[in-house]
C-alpha cells in the first residue's frame, strides 16, 4: 500500500461530484458567480439540454489576467477578504465551482476587468489548464462549459433527457430570478428563448412582485396574501397563496434565504403545519417567502450545493413561518381563491341544453320529467323536516323574518326578506334562496355568491371547535331525553374507550349494558343533531384510527364527521334567518373559504362575470 497525495485534478473531479451534479447545478454556480460580479443581465445558453453547451454572459465586474489564471485554482476565492466563515456575503466562498466544472468539461472563460482595457480568455480543458491569452470581449464575463461530464463518463450515464435537464435548469433560473428581481435574465436553447425576465424597476419590494408576477402569474399574486412577520430579528415577507389556489405538488413553493434559494426541511414543514388545517394531504401550498436574518445567525456551509441552510434557531424561524402565515390566512377569513369563479364559469359555458325540453310545464303531460324522482322525493322529506323541525334530537329553528315561497316541485325556495340590502358590510351578501336543498344562493352588492351550505357548516364546526378547545372547552347541550343507541359490540367498546376524549370535545356518554351505549350532552355547536346518526359514523372512523392516535390531533376528520350529523347538513332546509346567519359567521370565522379538505365553501360569481355569460359584454 502506497500512501500519496492525490493530484489536483482528481481532487477536483471528486469535488465536482458533489457541486456540480447535472448542467442546472453548473448553471447555478456560473449564474451565482455572476451576480456575485454585480452582473445587471445575464443570458444563459443551453445545448443539448446543457450536455454540449452551457454558455453564462454578463456584464458584471469582470476579471483581469491574474485574476483569470487564479480563479480556475482549487479554493481561489474574492469572496471572503478575511476568513470569516460567520460573514457570508456573497453566494459563493467555497472556491471550488470553477475548478470543479474545468476537471470534468471543457470550459473557457472570457472576462475584461472593469477599467482595463483588454480582455482575456482562459481554457482548461478536463483538468488541463492553458496560459491565459488576450481576447476581445468588451465587458463582463462569459463562462462557456463544453461536454459536461466528458471526463467522467459515470456521471454522464445518470443525466436524464435533454427535455428534463433543461427543464430542472429552467426551475433554477427562475428560482434565482425571483431573489434577484433587480437583474435580468435570458434562457435560451437551440431554437427558442424559454425564459425572459427584464431588470425590474422600483423599490426592492416592488420589483420583488413584479417579478413574481412575472414568473408565477398574474393569478398566483391576485390569489395571495403579503406575509410580513418578524421576530427576534428574523425577518420573513413574501406572497402566500390562499388554501383554495394549491396545487398537486410543493413545486410552486419558492424559499428564499438571504437571497439564496433553498429546499429545505425546515421550510417545507412549516409550510405544511401552516396549511395543514386547509389542505388535505395530497394538495400543496403556492408561496414564495423570503427570510432575512444576519448571516453569522445561519450557516449555509452543510452541503457544497448550499441549497440546504442550517439556523442558529430553527424553533425561532419555524414559529415565525407558522405564525406569520397562519396570521395572514386568518386575517383572510372566508376568502377563496378567485379561479374558483372562473372555474365556475367555464363550467357554465361548457353547458348545452338538450335537445327535449327538460322545463316542461309541472301541470302538462310530461311531469315525470320536471324532476328527478328521487330528487323529489329527497326534497319532500327535507321539506317535512324544516316543516318539523323536532326530530333526533329535539328544539326549535329559528323563525324567519321573510316571506318563504315554496315551489311545486319542492326544489327551489325563495326568500325575500323585508330590507335585506345587500352592503359591502357583508361581502357574502344576503341570502335570496335555498336551492337543491344544499346550496345557499345569495346576492352582494357586486354579484352572487353560491354557498355549500355542509361544506361551510362542517368548517364552521371545525373552527368553532377549535376556538373553544383553546378557550374554555367544547360547551355542550344536554339532551332532554338521553338517548340510547344499541350498536354492535365491537363499535360500542371502541367509542366508550374514547369517552374521556369524546368528552373534551363536547360528547357525554356511557356504555349502556351490552351493545348500547347512553348519550346525555352533545356539543352545542351541532345544534340539534342526529345522534344516531354520529355514534354510527364515529365508531366507524375509530375503527381507521390507530389505538395511539388522540381524537385531537384528528380533530378535522371528527369534526367533519360531527358536522355530517349537525343541523346544517346537505338536504336540510334553511330558512332566510338560519342561511343569513350562516353566511355571516362565515365573514366572522377564519379559513371559512374552503372546507377541511381545501374545496372551496363558496364561489362568488361578479355581475360582469353573469353578463359575459349572457352575452351582455
Ligand atoms: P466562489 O464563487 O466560491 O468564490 P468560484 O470557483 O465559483 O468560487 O469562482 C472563483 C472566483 O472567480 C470568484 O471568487 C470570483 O472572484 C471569480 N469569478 C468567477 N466567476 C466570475 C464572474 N462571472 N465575474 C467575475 N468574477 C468571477
Ligand atoms: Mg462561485
Amino acid at each position: 500500500m502506497t500512501l500519496r497525495r492525490l493530484p489536483e485534478t482528481t481532487v477536483n473531479r471528486i469535488a465536482a461530484g458533489e457541486v456540480i451534479e447535472r448542467p442546472a447545478s453548473a448553471v447555478k454556480e456560473l449564474v451565482e458567480n455572476s451576480l456575485d460580479a454585480g452582473a445587471h443581465r445575464i443570458e444563459i445558453v443551453l445545448r443539448e439540454g446543457g450536455r454540449s453547451l452551457i454558455a453564462v454572459d454578463d456584464d458584471g465586474q469582470g476579471m483581469n489576467a491574474a485574476d483569470l489564471a487564479l480563479c480556475i485554482e482549487r479554493h481561489a476565492t474574492s469572496k471572503l477578504p478575511d476568513d470569516d466563515l460567520m460573514a457570508i456575503l456573497h453566494l459563493g466562498f467555497r472556491g471550488e465551482a470553477l475548478p470543479s466544472v474545468g476537471a470534468v468539461a471543457r470550459l473557457r472563460i472570457d472576462s475584461r476587468h472593469a477599467g482595463t482595457d483588454t480582455g482575456w480568455a482562459i481554457q482548461v480543458d478536463g483538468g488541463k489548464v492553458s496560459a491565459p491569452e488576450p481576447s476581445s470581449r468588451a465587458r463582463g464575463t462569459r463562462v462557456e462549459v463544453r461536454d459536461l461530464f466528458f471526463a467522467t463518463p459515470a456521471r454522464l450515464k445518470f443525466l436524464k433527457t435533454d427535455r428534463a435537464e433543461f427543464g430542472a435548469t429552467l426551475d433554477m433560473i427562475k428560482r434565482l430570478a425571483m431573489a434577484h428581481p433587480d437583474v435580468g435574465f435570458t434562457l435560451k436553447d437551440d431554437q427558442r428563448t424559454a425564459f425572459q425576465a427584464g431588470a425590474e424597476q422600483g423599490e426592492l419590494l416592488d420589483a420583488r412582485a413584479a417579478r413574481i408576477a412575472r414568473i408565477m402569474g398574474r393569478e398566483f399574486v391576485e390569489n395571495a396574501l403579503v406575509v410580513e412577520a418578524e421576530r427576534e430579528g428574523v425577518r420573513l415577507t413574501g406572497l402566500a397563496g390562499v388554501p383554495t389556489y394549491n396545487r398537486g405538488n410543493a413545486t410552486q413553493q419558492y424559499m428564499f434565504v438571504n437571497g439564496r434559494p433553498v429546499r429545505d426541511k425546515l421550510f417545507t414543514g412549516a409550510v405544511r403545519g401552516a396549511y395543514q388545517d386547509f389542505l388535505s394531504g395530497g394538495r400543496h401550498a403556492v408561496l414564495a417567502l423570503f427570510l432575512d436574518v444576519d448571516p453569522a445567525f445561519v450557516d449555509v456551509n452543510v452541503h457544497p450545493a448550499k441549497a440546504e441552510v442550517r439556523f442558529r434557531e430553527p424553533g425561532v424561524v419555524r414559529g415565525l413561518i407558522v405564525g406569520g402565515l397562519r396570521s395572514v390566512l386568518a386575517a383572510a377569513g372566508h376568502r377563496a381563491s378567485t379561479t374558483v369563479a372562473g372555474q365556475a364559469l367555464g363550467a357554465f359555458r361548457q353547458g348545452t341544453l338538450p335537445e327535449t325540453p327538460r322545463f316542461a310545464m309541472p301541470m302538462g303531460g310530461r311531469g315525470g320529467s320536471y324532476a328527478p324522482a328521487h330528487s323529489s322525493a329527497a326534497a319532500r322529506e327535507a321539506y317535512a323536516n324544516w316543516q318539523d323541525p323536532g326530530g333526533a334530537c329535539g328544539g326549535g329553528v329559528a323563525e324567519s323574518g321573510g316571506r318563504e315561497f315554496i315551489d311545486p316541485s319542492g326544489r327551489v325556495e325563495m326568500v325575500d326578506e323585508d330590507g335585506a340590502t345587500p352592503s359591502p358590510e357583508f361581502p357574502l351578501g344576503v341570502a335570496r334562496g335555498q336551492v337543491h336543498g344544499t346550496y345557499i344562493v345569495a346576492q352582494t352588492t357586486e354579484g352572487i355568491v353560491l354557498v355549500d351550505q355542509h361544506a361551510a357548516h362542517e368548517r364552521l364546526v371545525y373552527e368553532r371547535m377549535k376556538r373553544q378547545l383553546g378557550e374554555s372547552g367544547v360547551a355542550r347541550q344536554g339532551l332532554l331525553l338521553p338517548e340510547v343507541v344499541e350498536m354492535d359490540e365491537g363499535h360500542v367498546d371502541r367509542i366508550a374507550a374514547r369517552a374521556e376524549e369524546l368528552a373534551a370535545l363536547g360528547l357525554i356518554l356511557e356504555r349502556f349494558g351490552p351493545g348500547a351505549l347512553v348519550v346525555r350532552e352533545t356539543p352545542a355547536l351541532l345544534g340539534q343533531c342526529d345522534v344516531r346518526g354520529l355514534l354510527n359514523d364515529l365508531a366507524d372512523e375509530l375503527s381507521e384510527f390507530d389505538q395511539t392516535t388522540g381524537l385531537q390531533d384528528r380533530l378535522q376528520d371528527v369534526c367533519s364527521t360531527m358536522a355530517c350529523h349537525g343541523s346544517v347538513r346537505a338536504g336540510r332546509r334553511l330558512n332566510a334567518a338560519e342561511m343569513n346567519a350562516l353566511l355571516r359567521e362565515m365573514e366572522r370565522t377564519p379559513h371559512s373559504g374552503q372546507c377541511n379538505h381545501g374545496r372551496p365553501t363558496y364561489v362568488e360569481l361578479h355581475l360582469s362575470d353573469i353578463e359575459r355569460l349572457f352575452g351582455r359584454r
